[in-house]
C-alpha cells in the first residue's frame, strides 16, 4: 500500500522541469522506500510479557511480533537466564513489568546489543533468586494470541518437596474416597469463549473450586485439585496427579462452545476406544486435545498422540475404569438433569487424553456451552455453579454409596447418620445457614426442617444433613 504512490509520484515526475521539485519528490521516494524495508525487515519484537506461576515452576511468556529465533543460556555466580532472540526488538518497558514469579529477581536488557553477522541481538536477562530448570520454545498464533516465546523456570527444591507431599496425600485418603478435580485450560490456554468474554478457564477453575469444597465438607471423601491457580497444566500432568495420589475419581470440568450459538446443555464424557464419530464430538474431541498444544507444554505436537492413544489403549487394560466411569457419569447425568438443560442424555464417549488413566475412572464434565447466551449466563453465576457442584457431588456420591470401593470406605460413606441417604455439611468456623443453603442450592427452610433447628447458630465440627432434590 505504501509503495503505490511513490511509484505513481515517480512517473509524474519524469515529466517535470523543476529541479528541485524534482529531487524533493526522489527525497520522498527514497523515505518510502526506507519505511517500507523496515516494515519488511525481518525484526522480532517482544510486545508484552505475562507471568505465570504454578506450585513448581514459573513460566514466563513473551508476546513477539513474529516467529522468533532465539538461544537460551544458563549463568552463575549470580544465577542468571539468558535469552538471545535474534533480530529482536523491544516494544515495550521493562521496568514497568510486574513480574509475578517466585525465581525472578528482575528482567532487563543487557546494556549493548549482540551484533551478529545477520544483524543485532537482543538480549534478554532474567535476574534469578536461586538455580532453576530451564526450557524454552515458540508457539505459533492460536485464536486471539500472536507469536510466543515461552520459557519455562523450574523450582528444583518445589520439585523435591511436591514428592514429598504425594506421599503424604496418599497416606491420608487411605479411608477416604479421594476425587481430584481437574480445572480445564489455565494459564495461556483460556479455552472457549463467550460472548460476554466470559473465558472458559475461568469458569472451570470456579465450579472446581466449589465441588472441592462441598465434597471435602463429607464424611468418607476428599477432593484436591490439579491446578491451584491459573497456571496451565499439561494434560498429561492432570491425569499423572490422579494416578500418583491414588485417586477413586477423577473429573475433569469444562465449558464447551459451538459454531451455532443455539446449542446448549451439559454432557459428560468417558472414554471411548473408538474415539467420538458424531461431528460435534470429533470438533470437541480435537478442541480438548488440542490444549496441549496451545499451552505448549512438553511440546508434544497433536499428531503424535496417535501412536500415544493406541499404546495406551492397547497396554493396559481400561475396562474396569470405564464401566466404573460409565456408572458415575450416568449419576451425575442425571443429577444435572435436574437443575439443567441437558445436551445429551446418556454419557458420551471420546478419546480426550485426560480421560486415559487406565487406574483413576475418569469423567470430563461439559458444563454447559459459553458459546450460547443463556449457558453463558448460567455458567457466570455464583448461584448456579452453586448448584452445578452440588449436582456432581450428588451424583458420585450417590454412586460410590452404592459401589465403595472398599470395606473401610464403605463403612464411612454409608455409617452416618443410621444409613441416611442424604449428603452431609461439616460445620467450620464462619459458616453460616444461609450460605451453606446458597452452597448446596436448597433453601433455608428446608435446610432447618431437615436438620430440626431451632435456631440458626451454627456449632462448629457438627454435621448438617443437606436434602438433595429428588
Ligand atoms: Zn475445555
Amino acid at each position: 500500500m505504501l509503495l503505490k504512490p511513490s511509484v505513481h509520484c515517480y512517473q509524474k515526475s519524469l515529466h517535470i522541469n523543476n529541479l528541485a521539485q524534482f529531487f524533493l519528490k526522489s527525497m520522498l521516494i527514497i523515505m518510502v522506500l526506507l519505511t517500507a524495508s523496515d516494515l519488511f525487515a525481518k525484526s522480532t519484537n517482544i510486545k508484552g510479557i505475562r507471568f505465570w506461576q504454578s506450585p513448581d515452576k514459573t513460566r514466563v511468556v513473551f508476546d513477539m511480533s513474529a516467529n522468533s529465533e532465539h538461544k537460551l543460556i544458563v549463568l552463575k555466580n549470580p544465577h542468571r537466564v539468558v535469552i538471545d532472540i535474534k533480530q529482536g526488538g523491544l516494544d515495550i518497558d521493562l521496568t514497568k513489568v510486574n513480574i509475578n514469579s517466585s525465581l525472578i529477581d528482575r528482567i532487563r536488557t543487557s546494556r549493548s546489543a549482540i551484533n551478529s553477522k545477520n544483524g543485532s541481538t537482543l538480549r534478554v536477562v532474567l535476574d534469578l533468586k536461586r538455580a532453576v530448570l530451564p526450557k524454552s520454545f515458540t508457539l505459533t498464533p492460536i485464536q486471539n494470541v500472536g507469536h510466543r516465546l515461552v520459557v519455562d523456570l523450574k523450582d528444583p527444591q518445589k520439585f523435591v518437596s511436591n514428592k514429598k507431599a504425594v506421599t503424604r496425600v496418599v497416606d491420608l485418603k487411605k479411608d477416604n474416597i479421594f476425587v481430584v478435580i481437574d480445572a480445564g485450560h489455565g494459564g495461556e490456554d483460556p479455552g472457549a469463549s463467550g460472548k460476554r468474554g466470559t473465558r472458559e478457564k475461568a469458569i472451570t477453575f470456579s465450579i472446581a473450586k466449589k465441588l472441592a469444597a462441598v465434597i471435602n465438607r463429607q464424611k468418607g471423601m476428599q477432593a484436591e485439585l490439579s491446578r491451584k491457580g491459573d497456571y496451565y497444566l499439561s494434560l498429561r500432568k492432570r491425569t499423572e496427579i490422579a494416578r500418583s495420589k491414588g485417586a477413586d475419581l477423577f473429573i475433569s470440568i469444562h465449558a464447551d462452545a459451538f459454531k451455532s450459538r443455539k446449542v446448549r446443555g451439559s454432557s459428560v464424557w468417558v472414554l471411548s476406544d473408538k474415539g467420538a464419530k458424531s461431528e460435534v464430538g470429533l470438533w470437541l474431541e480435537q478442541r480438548e486435545n488440542n490444549a496441549d498444544l496451545l499451552g505448549g507444554v512438553e511440546s508434544v505436537p497433536l499428531n503424535n498422540y496417535g501412536a500415544d492413544v493406541a499404546e495406551v489403549l492397547l497396554k493396559i487394560q481400561t475396562e474396569r475404569s470405564v464401566r466404573l466411569s460409565h456408572g458415575i457419569a450416568n449419576k451425575v447425568i442425571a443429577e444435572l438433569g435436574k437443575i439443567m438443560v441437558l445436551h445429551n442424555k446418556k454419557p458420551r464417549e471420546a478419546g480426550f487424553i485426560v480421560l486415559m488413566n487406565p487406574a483413576v475412572p475418569s469423567i470430563l464434565i461439559e458444563t454447559g456451552f459459553i458459546s450460547n447466551a443463556s449457558d453463558e449466563n448460567n455458567l457466570r453465576s455464583k448461584s448456579f455453579q452453586n448448584k452445578l457442584a452440588n449436582s456432581i457431588l450428588t451424583g458420585i456420591h450417590q454412586y460410590f454409596r452404592a459401589h465403595t470401593p472398599t470395606g473401610v470406605k464403605m463403612a464411612k460413606l454409608n455409617s452416618r447418620y443410621n444409613n441416611s441417604n442424604k449428603l452431609s455439611h461439616r460445620i467450620v468456623r464462619g459458616d453460616t445457614l444461609s450460605d451453606i443453603a446458597n452452597q448446596y442450592g436448597v433453601s433455608l427452610a428446608t435446610l432447618r426442617r431437615t436438620n430440626s433447628l431451632k435456631s440458626d447458630k451454627l456449632l462448629v465440627g457438627k454435621h448438617l444433613v443437606i436434602p438433595t432434590k429428588s
